[in-house]
């Protein structure tokens, strides 16, 4: 990497009108130990529509902005291509890719290959994910992302029943996801992950059960079955708080997540992470890295990056995104520099999520240095009392009564730093 590219990042990319010093961002990658991120992510910011639930950054798609938003985004990831190294795994979420033309994919699947060393991709040993929408895959859009090395779809299936998706605002039609499988597999790509939502206002543990069902029955080696959230600022709080539907109970939700769990057990996929099964070796690789808080790209409008510590995140408005070029960088709208303290709270926050765990002795040492090792230690023997944590040998990791309390557990370890 050039080192001039270190040193300009923060100088380079525009914090609301401040600029960022330069101290500190010089060890980015130029110094030895830190190796270069090998995984990307990049964000599409389009939807046909809003869903209730969604706070994740997205616009309604006029497909007259889709031309340049490519150009941008291209212009950002060449500029982004020298900090990088081989890549293991890409990621394109959104929004809702599949939106993209065709055409437009073509381009930016192109612009990839040009400045990235796509080695491990074409060996078969990267994995290459994009996310998509079942209304929006055709057998024209399938075969470009497979030309281009695309090896994964993540699915936005979120329920088969009409019903639920009407409560979630979610406008697709679930009778389309077998044939949109079947354009997927068609093409050659074998990799298929299904997004699943439980605790939709109304549904029953036999609605969730069917959901579940239905989705295996597409022989996905991967499901996301994520408990509804309420987060603020969504449609669907608002409604909450207006009174138009019941919150499923607690018990509900927990019996659902229990279900889940031994369903797709039974089914051969395996729990990995709180919310995440897979069949053996069929895990996300590219989640993996942000949960083991390893390094990665990021490019497009709200997209977040780490790497070698630092921590930054595009500006979450397109106009702002296309508008301006700061030589390729986008603006950004925070960033934090490195910091053993957050650095260690973050490995913990997604790490204990994970079968996996967490490495104690590196969490232990880490903790020394900041002089908060008794009181991690605390926090762990306080888990492991409840049954929620198991530490023995080098992990900690959740027991499977610990699983239903992994925010109460991390926020206890975290607490313990502060
Ligand atoms: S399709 Fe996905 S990103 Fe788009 S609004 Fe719905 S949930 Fe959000």
């Amino acid at each position: 990497m050039p080192d001039d590219i270190a040193i300009r990042l923060p100088m380079q990319r525009s914090l609301g009108t401040a600029r960022q010093p330069a101290e500190g961002i010089s060890p980015l990658l130029a110094r030895e130990g830190h190796s270069r991120p090998r995984s990307l992510y990049i964000h599409m910011p389009f939807c046909t529509h809003k869903c209730h639930y969604c706070d994740f950054y997205s616009i309604v798609d006029t497909r007259d902005r889709q031309q340049a938003f490519t150009d941008r985004l291209v212009r950002e990831l060449t500029t982004l291509a020298a900090l990088a190294g081989p890549i293991d795994t890409i990621f394109v979420g959104g929004g809702t890719p599949s939106l993209l033309r065709p055409d437009l994919w073509r381009r930016l699947l192109a612009a990839l290959d040009d400045h990235y060393d796509l080695a491990a991709l074409r060996s078969g040993s990267a994995e290459f994910t994009v996310e998509c929408n079942p209304e929006t895959v055709t057998p024209e859009l399938v075969s470009v992302l497979v030309e281009g090395g695309v090896n994964r779809i993540s699915m936005g299936a979120q329920s088969f029943d009409r019903r639920h998706l009407q409560t979630l605002e979610r406008r697709h039609d679930p009778d389309r996801l077998p044939l949109a499988c079947q354009h997927i597999r068609a093409a050659g790509i074998t990799r298929l992950s299904i997004d699943l939502i439980s605790a939709v206002p109304g549904q029953s543990i036999d609605d969730w059960d069917r959901d579940l069902r239905t989705a295996l029955a597409l022989r996905t080696e991967h499901i996301s079955a994520y408990t509804l959230t309420y987060e603020s600022g969504t449609a669907m709080t608002a409604r909450l708080h207006r009174g138009e539907f019941a919150k499923a109970s607690d018990d509900l939700e927990a019996d659902m997540y229990e279900h889940t769990v031994a369903v797709l057990r039974d089914a051969g996929l395996d729990r990995y992470e709180v919310s995440n099964y897979a069949r053996p070796g069929a895990e996300c690789r590219h989640n993996l890295a942000y949960w083991r808080q390893d390094f990665w790209l990021a490019a497009g409008p709200s997209a977040s990056a780490h790497v070698a510590g630092w921590r930054w995140k595009n500006t979450p408005r397109l106009d702002e995104y296309l508008g301006t070029d700061d030589d390729g960088f986008a603006p950004i709208c925070e960033l934090e520099q490195p910091d053993p303290t957050r650095a260690l709270m973050d490995r913990l926050m997604t790490g204990i999520r994970l079968r996996e765990g967490v490495d104690a002795a590196r969490a232990i040492r880490d903790a020394t240095r900041i002089g908060k090792e008794q009181e991690l230690r605390a926090a762990v023997h306080a888990a492991e009392k409840n049954a929620w944590l198991t530490a023995s040998g080098d992990r900690w990791s959740l027991t499977d009564a610990g699983f239903l309390f992994a925010d109460r557990v991390a926020a206890d370890l975290i607490g313990a730093l502060i």
